[in-house]
C-alpha cells in the first residue's frame, strides 16, 4: 500500500468537477494538497509545466485536468479535444518523470472503449475495435495517456496507474447546454421548465441509449482507494452499476425537480454509443464498491445546483 501520510499531492485540474471532488476527499487524509490554476501553470505549455514541476516536486499527482464536454462539444470541436488532451497529459507525465514523481494516477473515460464492445465493458476491450465517432478525438487522446503511463511503468518502473470512470455527475458540473453532458443538461432543462411553467422538455436523440452514472464524490473515494492500494499495469474501470436509458434518466430528473413535462425527442441530435456500461469487477475485487444510488445522487446534485446558481 501507498501511505498518503505527509505526502504532497498535486491535484491537476482542481477547479473541475473531478479535481474538486478529489481535493475534498483528500482533505480527510493527513496529506498536503497542491493546487495550481491556469494563472500559475499553463498545462498546454511544455516549458511552463516542466519549470513548475521542478520547482514544486510533488510526491504524487492525480491527473484530473482535461478538456471535457458532452456529445455536442466533442462532435463539433475535435481539434481541441484531441490536441489539448494530448498536450496536457504529455506535458505532465514527461515533467513528472523528470522531477522523479514516484506516484501518479491518470484519469481517462469509458469512451476509450470500442463502440460495439461487449457489455458490461471489461478493461481488456481496449483497442479491440473501432471507436464511437462522436468522441473518438477525446478517446484517442486518453488512450495515448494510458499508454504513456504504461510506457513509464515499463521503461522506468514508475508506480503510475490509470483509472477509467464511467459517465460522471455531481456538484461543480458544467451546466452550459451546448457543452455539458446529459445529466446536468436535463437537470437544468427541467429546472427552467418548472420556473417558466413550460410543458415540454427537449431530449436529444431517441432517449434509447443506455448510460451508467457515477457521482464525482464516489469517484474521488475510489481514486483515493486506488492511490493507496493499486499498483498495476492495467487501467481500472470505475463504474457504479447504475445504468438507465436516457428516457429513464429524464423521468428520474423530473421526479427530483418535482416537475412533470412532456419529453420531446430531437432526432436531429446524435445518440452516440448505444450502451456504455462498465464492468467494475476488478475494482470490486480490489476492495472498493461503495457507489451511491442514482436518485440519491441526483437529489444532492440538484440541491448543489440550486445553491451554486448558474
Ligand atoms: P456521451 O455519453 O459521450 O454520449 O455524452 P452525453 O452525456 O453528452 O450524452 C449522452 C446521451 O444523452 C446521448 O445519447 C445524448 O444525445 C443524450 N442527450 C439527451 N439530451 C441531452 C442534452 O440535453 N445534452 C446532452 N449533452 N446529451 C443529451
Amino acid at each position: 500500500t501507498y501511505d498518503l501520510t505527509g505526502k504532497r499531492i498535486w491535484v491537476a485540474g482542481h477547479r473541475g468537477m473531478v479535481g474538486g471532488a478529489v481535493v475534498r476527499r483528500l482533505a480527510q487524509e493527513d496529506c498536503e494538497v497542491i493546487r495550481a490554476g491556469r494563472e500559475v501553470v499553463d498545462l498546454l505549455d511544455q516549458r511552463a509545466v516542466g519549470d513548475w514541476m521542478q520547482a514544486t516536486r510533488p510526491d504524487a499527482i492525480v491527473l484530473a485536468a482535461a478538456k471535457v464536454g458532452g456529445i455536442h462539444a466533442n462532435d463539433t470541436r475535435p481539434v481541441e479535444f484531441l490536441y489539448e488532451n494530448l498536450m496536457i497529459e504529455a506535458n505532465i507525465l514527461h515533467a513528472a518523470h523528470a522531477a522523479d514523481v514516484g506516484r501518479l494516477l491518470f484519469l481517462g473515460s469509458s469512451c476509450i472503449y470500442p463502440r460495439m464492445a461487449p457489455q458490461p465493458i471489461t478493461e481488456d476491450s481496449l483497442l479491440t475495435g473501432p471507436l464511437e465517432a462522436t468522441n473518438e478525438w477525446y478517446a484517442i487522446a486518453k488512450i495515448a495517456g494510458i499508454k504513456l503511463v504504461q510506457a513509464h511503468r515499463k521503461q522506468f518502473g514508475r508506480a503510475w496507474i490509470s483509472a477509467m470512470p464511467t459517465n460522471l455527475y455531481g456538484p461543480g458540473d458544467n451546466y452550459d447546454l451546448h457543452s455539458s453532458h446529459v445529466l446536468p443538461a436535463l437537470l437544468r432543462k427541467f429546472h427552467e421548465a418548472r420556473a417558466r411553467g413550460e410543458g415540454q422538455v427537449v431530449v436529444w436523440g431517441s432517449g434509447k441509449p443506455l448510460r451508467e452514472f457515477l457521482h464525482c464524490d464516489d469517484l474521488a473515494d475510489a481514486l483515493v482507494f486506488l492511490l493507496r492500494h493499486y499498483d498495476g499495469y492495467e487501467h481500472i474501470n470505475v463504474g457504479s452499476g447504475a445504468e438507465v436509458s436516457i428516457r429513464e434518466l429524464a423521468e428520474t430528473i423530473a421526479e427530483v425537480v418535482g416537475f412533470e413535462a412532456d419529453l420531446v425527442f430531437d432526432a436531429s441530435r446524435p445518440d452516440g454509443t448505444p450502451r456504455k456500461l462498465m464492468d467494475s469487477s476488478r475494482l470490486h475485487a480490489l476492495g472498493w464498491n461503495r457507489a451511491r444510488g442514482l436518485k440519491d445522487g441526483i437529489r444532492s446534485t440538484y440541491a448543489a445546483f440550486l445553491a451554486e446558481g448558474l
